[in-house]
């Protein structure tokens, strides 16, 4: 059970916390949505090395992959490629981060108003 009283903001500090979010969220460039994940793949040659035991499992290959319409699209990535899309999928992690952020700061908000519901 959460308290009202334990861990009490004050509506100043919040707002400091708020604007101090919002403006790193500004500074942020374009969020590329999906994330970098190296990957080891086996082929369809089942005398090749991939297919030994233990496998020597070709790769690693960069991908690029996210949610497009609830299903995953992956991209393989040259590491220029990569190199290029790596910032601005920090960027799109940062921004979850931030938005996370806010949002513990409207929970206590919302914590901290005795009008509001305990949530
Ligand atoms: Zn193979």
């Amino acid at each position: 059970m959460t308290s009202r009283t334990s861990q009490r903001v004050g509506p100043a500090a919040l707002e400091r916390r708020r604007a101090k979010i919002t403006a790193d969220i500004a500074a942020l460039g374009l969020p590329l949505p999906g994330s970098l994940v190296e990957r080891r793949t086996r082929c369809g040659n089942t005398g090749c090395r991939c297919h030994r035991n233990p496998p020597q499992l070709h790769g690693p290959y960069l991908t690029w992959t996210r949610k497009v319409d609830n299903k995953t699209v992956t991209r393989t990535l040259d590491s220029a490629q990569a190199d290029a899309l790596l910032p601005l999928l920090d960027d799109s992690r940062r921004l979850r981060e931030l938005t996370a952020e806010l949002e513990t700061l409207a929970l206590q908000q919302v914590r901290d108003n005795p009008t509001q519901p305990d949530p």
